[in-house]
């Protein structure tokens, strides 16, 4: 059974994720405060994004530019 979050991105208090969806501070931030759903969300406009910009997950700047667009989606506050 999912813990409830209160989601940093609808506002609303949720079903969150089983597991941190990446590792370190970011990765529990998502686990903390964003819903399910709007993780689902993320994960379409992502490869919407990676598609569009053509980002490659193995150039570092590129996963910057990647973690810059998911938190401002997810309306994250800076570490
Ligand atoms: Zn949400």
């Amino acid at each position: 059974m999912a813990t409830k979050v209160t989601c940093a991105r609808c506002e609303q208090e949720r079903e969150g994720l089983d597991q941190p969806p990446m590792g370190g501070p970011t990765g529990q931030q998502v686990l903390e405060n964003v819903c399910r759903d709007c993780w689902q969300e993320w994960r379409e406009n992502s490869a919407l994004l990676i598609n569009h910009y053509g980002l490659a997950l193995g150039n570092p700047a590129h996963r910057q530019q990647l973690r810059t667009a998911m938190r401002e989606f997810l309306s994250l506050d800076e570490d």
